[in-house]
């Protein structure tokens, strides 16, 4: 493990970097905003876009095919023009996209799945939805996504506890993808399926690759505050499979054959609603240029914070979609304070890594310390995206 250099410098330092990140969101650190700014700026976003979500959700209102209504089969087709995925499978919510996955993929009672402690519970809560036992990998500091040693480790684990390592589910963390090229060859010597979490890294592309066709399934979540969400639930399933994409689609409604009641497996509800499917759509026009806005923001920051602060850094030949833009520091919560009483929102993500949460202390980690995900959970602090 290399070691974890740190940017304590002190209150001073502390000061410093609020008073720059005031700069880069145009505020005056000597008269901060009486109402304090958003997060993030979805009300702003469906402003731009009101008359154009009111006449799509009018349409479906008028149609009256609330259930994979054609603007379902319409956003499906979009989303594989915009990815070059050859299926798109839309669903209920980012969760229920990776439960269809690992379903697909044929998990089983005592199988062990491969995960980063550092992400979202829903990366590592669908593993034991089907009996196989989640064990948490760690990440690398620089781009906070899953260390492909600590995987390695995973499978020797896993190996040592009696378990069936079959699959591994790295997550594009905060919009970046993650290492496929070194993390592929380690899943393919342990005959390993990948299926990549990439419910935050929707747009962003690998060496020339786009999100989608970077593993066997990837997933993805249309929640509201994701880069491309939508006014509710809802998610979708990429692969270039004919066969997992057939089986999906079958999952996603009951496990329905030839028609809707002839049940031919045991399948879930995990349809995406017309409604929401509608608001997508709207949202995908302008999801390109937001892309762009994100980009700018996250550049503005990086030249601000660089030297101050540990500032996250997009390795050569990859984009991220910035769905956070995360900082390391040592005071992160007198950043935070700090921040607050200049009107400035920020957000921790995550407090606790995984396999500290009562829920998953039960299962095994790679190795006895998971020592990124640890630091990253004191350390990491997520700015305001306020466009
Ligand atoms: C949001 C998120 C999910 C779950 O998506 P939902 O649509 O909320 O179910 C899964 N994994 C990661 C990494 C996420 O950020």
């Amino acid at each position: 493990m290399d070691a974890i250099d740190t940017h304590d410098r002190g209150s001073q330092d502390v000061e410093e970097i609020v008073r720059r990140i005031c700069g880069v969101l145009g505020v005056d650190p000597d008269n901060p905003p009486k109402q304090p700014l958003p997060f993030m700026d979805l009300k702003g976003q469906l402003a731009r876009i009101r008359p154009q979500v009111d006449a799509a959700i009018a349409r479906v209102l008028d149609h009256g095919q609330f259930i994979m209504g054609p603007e379902v089969y319409e956003l499906e087709r979009q989303l594989c023009a915009f990815t070059g995925a050859k299926h798109c499978i839309s669903c209920s919510n980012g969760t229920d996209a990776l439960a269809l996955g690992l379903m697909a993929l044929g998990v089983n009672p005592g199988d062990a799945v491969l995960v980063p402690s550092f992400s979202f519970a829903a990366t590592a809560e669908v593993v034991p939805w089907l009996g196989a036992v989640p064990i948490f990998c760690d990440v690398l500091k620089d781009t906070f996504n899953l260390d492909p040693k600590s995987l390695e480790a995973g499978v020797a684990t896993a190996k040592r506890l009696g378990l069936r390592a079959v699959g591994v589910i790295p997550v594009d963390l905060f919009g970046l993808p993650a290492d496929y090229d070194s993390l592929l060859p380690v899943a393919e010597a342990h005959d390993l399926w990948v299926m990549c979490d990439a419910a935050q890294s929707f747009g962003a592309i690998y060496k020339g690759r786009k999100v989608g066709t970077l593993a066997r399934i990837s997933t993805t979540s249309f929640f509201p505050a994701k880069p491309l969400g939508c006014y509710g639930d809802g998610g979708a399933i990429f692969t270039d499979d004919d066969d997992l994409a057939r089986v999906m689609r079958s999952l996603r409604v009951h496990g329905q054959g030839a028609d809707k009641y002839d049940n031919v497996r045991i399948g879930m509800n995990a349809r995406l609603d017309t409604m929401q499917a509608a608001v997508v759509l709207e949202k995908l026009m302008i999801f390109r240029q937001e892309l762009v806005e994100r980009n700018d923001l996250a550049i503005a920051y990086g030249r601000a914070l660089m030297g101050y602060a540990h500032i996250p850094k997009v390795p050569e030949g990859l984009t991220t979609v910035w769905a956070q833009y995360t900082i390391c520091h040592d005071d992160r919560d007198a950043i935070a304070r700090n921040l607050l009483k200049h009107g400035i929102p920020s957000a921790v993500y995550y407090v606790k890594p995984l396999h500290y949460q009562e829920a998953y202390r039960r299962y095994p980690t790679a190795t006895r310390k998971l020592p990124t995900s640890e630091y990253l959970s004191s350390a990491a602090l997520s700015l305001s995206m306020y466009l």
